[in-house]
């Protein structure tokens, strides 16, 4: 009896530490329990606004998360490039953010096991011409959201790079003529297409990438949570009917 109270009280303790991190920081009042995500929810179909609720695969993810490790959800909505700072300084216990684990994000986050994968594609107007990336040249106008792989990755190729806070005012630049590509990821690129008239997505595509969570690097117990968790949700079927739910079979 007394060894299930002590293993009881030892589990709460266990939920209390790998949720009370986020919510320990400026305000100083830890509120224990809440599992704090940190996203930019610009990026259909993983976050995005449905009136004032962030909702999205990522933010499902999260909240399946949030449930096995016994903490409530919360998501705070910030600048893509702002997202690893966040959790560095602990304000957020996690990024997620269709995030792509790359070598320099590792120095200053650990990642959790992926999720999903995900690939850089090119958008550009359909009437342009443009059929494949060796059309695009030196003087071509690449459009990229600020801080992210495409940004990074485009940085190196061309020189004439426009950065946007967001990836739908990139596509809208594109529709008005003002840059000739968007390079962003698969599918917010195909939610922009569909939402914009006389755009096409190149077949060939840029990069292949992972996306995975953020979280600090001495918060080892939350990641090691946050593992056991998504393989929990991959092996149950959980991860795959979130996903159906937002991305139809081709
Ligand atoms: N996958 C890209 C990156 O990690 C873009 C993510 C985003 O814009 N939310 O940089």
């Amino acid at each position: 009896m007394k060894k299930q109270v002590l293993s009881a009280a030892l589990i709460v303790m266990m939920v209390l530490t790998l949720c009370a991190c986020g919510s320990s920081g400026s305000s100083g009042t830890a509120t224990k329990g809440v599992l704090v995500m940190a996203t930019n929810a610009e990026f259909p179909p993983y976050e995005y606004k449905e009136g004032d609720k962030i909702v999205g695969i990522d933010a499902e993810i999260a909240e399946a998360i949030a449930q096995k490790i016994g903490c409530k959800l919360e998501i705070e909505d910030i600048a893509f490039d702002s997202i690893i700072a966040e959790v560095v300084s602990g304000k957020a216990d996690i990024g997620l953010a269709g995030m792509t684990i790359t070598e320099d994000r590792k120095q200053s986050v650990n990642f959790s096991d992926p999720y999903a994968t995900s690939s850089q594609v090119v958008i550009v107007q359909e009437a342009s011409g443009i059929k494949g990336l060796s059309d695009l040249t030196e003087d071509s106008v690449i459009g990229v959201q600020i801080g992210t792989t495409g940004d990074i990755y485009c940085s190196d190729s061309f020189q004439n790079i426009e950065r946007y806070n967001k990836g739908m005012e990139a596509v809208q630049a594109l529709t008005q003529g003002k840059i000739d590509a968007v390079v962003i990821d698969s599918e917010p690129a195909k939610v922009f297409v569909s939402e914009n008239a006389g755009l096409i997505i190149l077949d060939e595509s840029y990069t292949d990438e992972e996306y995975a969570a953020a979280i600090r690097k001495d918060n080892t117990e939350l990641l090691e949570a946050v593992n056991k968790a998504l393989s929990e949700l991959k092996a149950d079927g959980t991860l795959d009917a979130i996903v159906a739910k937002y991305i139809s079979a081709n």
